[in-house]
């Protein structure tokens, strides 16, 4: 598999101040991939400087190429986040919501994603009407990602997508990212306190320690680390 994402010695800083000292990671094409850390550990910030969204030194290459000046540019070479509490827009109903995510797109193809997602989410194409704003914290975090996926990236980041779900939810919610991505060729970065589960769906792991990668592996040598199962198994 072709290397996708490549970072390489990544700083990122609030301020003046480094959170990220040093970060190398890599993303194949179609790969899963979770980063599990502490509260504070940098794995928003991560994210983050994969987007542009927070100043970073050292080197972001998506296929082999560095992205232009702009978040926009990430954006449209293929690049899609999914940020820590419900990336919908509130105001706008579920149909309008999946529009947006795909205006970058110039293609005819639209409407037919759109009826993917309801086919994927038949929850939400019930709710196709209602204000996103009104959804369960579940139908948002699925509108979220199925508005994400609509700009048909390469890669979708996402930040902690089971915060605040119901464990039911949370499996399901899993369940569909793995079939989807796999289905539609998409890699994906997740961030994800669940580590158990997220383990279960990734190929490979990072453990963020204080702003440095502590622990790298495949996931399933990552599940036998004794560290790792103390700190984020819970056995
Ligand atoms: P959490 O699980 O709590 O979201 P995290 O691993 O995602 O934690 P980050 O949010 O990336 O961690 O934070 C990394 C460090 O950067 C922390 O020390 C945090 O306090 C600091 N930080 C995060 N956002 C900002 C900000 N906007 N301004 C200043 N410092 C920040």
């Amino acid at each position: 598999m072709s290397t996708l994402l490549e970072l390489r010695d990544i700083r990122a800083y609030y301020g003046e101040v480094e959170c990220l000292h040093g970060i190398d990671l890599e993303v194949a094409d179609g790969e899963v991939v979770v980063v599990l850390g502490a509260n504070g550990a940098g794995k928003t910030t991560l994210l983050r400087s994969v987007c542009r969204l927070v100043r970073t030194e050292g080197t972001v290459l998506f296929e082999g190429e560095p992205f232009g000046g702009s978040t926009y540019d990430v954006v449209r070479r293929g690049v899609s986040m999914v940020p820590q509490g419900r990336g919908t827009l509130a105001e706008l109903s579920v149909d309008d919501n999946l529009r947006a995510g795909g205006y970058i797109r110039r293609d005819k193809e639209i409407k037919a994603d759109i009826a993917y997602w309801y086919e994927v989410f038949p929850r939400l194409a019930q709710r196709r009407a209602t204000s996103a704003g009104s959804l369960s914290g579940g139908e948002q975090q699925m509108l979220a990602i199925a508005r994400a996926l609509m700009s048909r990236p390469r890669l979708l980041l996402l930040d902690e997508p089971s915060l605040g779900l119901a464990p039911i939810v949370v499996r399901r919610l899993f369940d569909v990212l793995g079939r989807v991505c796999a289905e539609r060729g998409v890699a994906m970065v997740v961030v994800e306190q669940n580590a158990a589960l997220a383990l279960d769906m990734a190929q490979r792991g990072y453990v963020l320690e204080a702003g440095t990668v502590a622990v790298t592996g495949p996931a399933h040598r990552l599940r036998d680390d004794e560290s790792v199962r103390r700190a984020y198994l819970g056995y």
